[in-house]
């Protein structure tokens, strides 16, 4: 249509360094296209290692300047963004949709979400302080304060394209750090918006620079390798994540990991079953699973088992596939046919050893890299598809009859993001607070992620936390002055 068009057009299409708008070094250009049809929708500047290091020179340049700048002069411009997102929330939210595929109302709980984070970190930007004291043999003053970390990396992925760059972008400018963002490189558009709008609000040059590009790996090693580099903060795979832990190793170069996720969802047999399929909607079915707080593995009570996998086969049939944009649409498409050969060979896999499907498990034909909802059950201990994260809209029904069984097996898994549980009885509520290996743990709700909250995982899933009181600590550095007194 029209608007897509116009608002397509108005997304600028070239690298943000140093507060301009540049091409491209090397003529080559990124494509980004619809997932929903496969079609192009945008081609961006596709920026080489040596455009990297140029918006690094940038943001060194303006790192200085940037962390003396008072904070609330940073937290200012940061309210000021949030603002100006939420006069534009429409247009964002039919970006999200058109590069990333979720429907519209999804895309719209997103631009919410993810412009939290600038409210947030507006609000947090003043509020960080250090401590001071007399030290134990009364000689001195022990004074602690922070300080920037100084110029920041920060890689994105493309599941979600708003929240995952705010909620970097925001504590990062918070602290009085520069920062350097390269957004995944099949939603780049959504980052690129992001930047126009933080230029409308006058941001400083070299305080965000944008860089595009299909040479996520070269262009990011480059980048890693320099000295001046401070801060390294990624989301997306453990496997890209463990590459890039290496690669920070060589500098020392300090980094937050935000990675995969296999979480548990638990029913037990005192649960509310109604609040309970409400709750596995959410967790798996919102973004079409793409999420890696996704459920990946529902543990239910064998008591309750049969009923709880009726009454969700039944919400996730109503689900209708389609367009984003749509009206009506449940469910949008998968990021790219690869994604969805990967969830149909998982689910095949689960079939070959003894699953049953309830509801879907084909691919959607026709055009767009859609995939049915699908619920399995009787999936085999050490199916693929229970230790893999599926990052598609398949759940999987694992029964289980003891609270220390449910348990081990919740716990059973390099992984540690996110596990859902629902139980009605306080002290085993409680109980699993305390017995589950996981970052963070949503007790009767299908959905954790705040603005306001500390998100992060233990294990393999990652390190440091993003949000809350904490999630500013991650862009900064604690200073101690030792002040003789006696
Ligand atoms: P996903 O499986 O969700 O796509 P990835 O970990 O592959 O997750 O991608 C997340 C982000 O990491 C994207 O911005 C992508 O471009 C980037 N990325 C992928 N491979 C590398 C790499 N070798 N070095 C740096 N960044 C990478």
């Amino acid at each position: 249509t029209r608007t897509e068009a116009e608002l397509l057009a108005s997304v600028p299409d070239g690298l943000f360094i140093g507060g301009r708008w540049v091409r491209a070094s090397a003529d080559r250009t990124l494509d980004v296209f619809d997932p929903a049809t496969g079609l192009l929708l945008k081609r961006v500047a596709d920026a080489t290692p040596d455009d990297g290091v140029s918006a690094l020179d940038a943001a060194v340049a303006a790192s200085a300047e940037w962390a003396a700048t008072a904070p609330r002069v940073r937290g200012e411009l940061l309210r000021s963004a949030f603002d100006l997102l939420q006069q534009r929330r429409d247009e964002v939210a039919l970006l999200i949709t058109l590069e990333m595929g979720k429907p519209l109302p999804e895309a719209a709980g997103e631009v919410a979400y993810g412009g939290e984070f600038l409210r947030w970190f507006a609000e947090e930007a003043v509020r960080v302080s250090g401590r001071y004291g007399t030290n134990p043999d009364g000689t001195g003053q022990m004074v602690v304060s922070r300080k920037p970390v100084g110029p920041c990396y920060l890689i994105t992925p493309w599941n979600f394209p708003l929240a995952m760059a705010t909620r970097k972008i925001a504590p990062a400018l918070a602290a009085g750090c520069t920062v350097v963002v390269k957004p995944a490189e099949l939603t780049p558009l959504t980052t690129l918006f992001l930047a126009g709008l933080l230029e409308e609000v006058g941001l400083p040059s070299g305080v965000l620079n944008i860089i595009t590009t299909t040479d996520a790996a070269g262009v990011s090693e480059r980048i890693i390798a320099d000295p001046r580099l401070r801060k390294l903060s990624f989301t997306g795979s453990t496997r890209v994540g463990r590459i890039l832990m290496k690669q920070a190793a060589d500098t020392v170069l300090r980094t937050s990991m935000e990675l995969g996720g296999n979480a548990p969802f638990v029913v037990f047999d005192d649960a509310d079953l109604d609040k309970a399929v409400d709750g596995a909607m959410l967790a798996k079915f919102r973004n079409a699973g793409q999420a890696c707080t996704a459920a990946n593995r529902f543990l239910v009570h064998s008591s309750v088992a049969a009923e709880f996998a009726r009454c969700l086969a039944v919400r996730v049939s109503e689900l209708r596939p389609g367009r984003g944009t749509e009206p009506g649409v449940g469910i949008g498409p998968l990021i790219t046919d690869g994604a969805v050969d990967a969830v149909d060979e998982l689910v095949q896999d689960a079939v070959s050893h003894g699953a049953a499907i309830v509801t879907g498990g084909r691919r959607v034909a026709g055009p767009g890299s859609f995939y049915e909802p699908t619920v399995l059950t009787g999936v085999p201990a050490g199916s693929r598809i229970l230790q893999h994260e599926i990052f598609g809209p398949v759940a999987t029904i694992v029964e289980f009859d003891t609270e220390t069984e449910a348990v081990r097996l919740a716990n059973d898994t390099e992984y540690g993001l996110v596990a859902y549980v629902h139980t009605e009885g306080l002290a085993r509520g409680q109980r699993m607070i305390a017995a589950l290996e996981t970052g963070m743990m949503g007790l009767n709700v299908g959905a954790v992620s705040d603005a306001a909250a500390p998100f992060g995982g233990v294990k393999q899933s990652g390190l440091g936390r993003e949000g809350g009181l904490e999630g500013i600590h991650e862009y900064l550095s604690t200073k101690y002055t030792l002040v003789q007194t006696g």
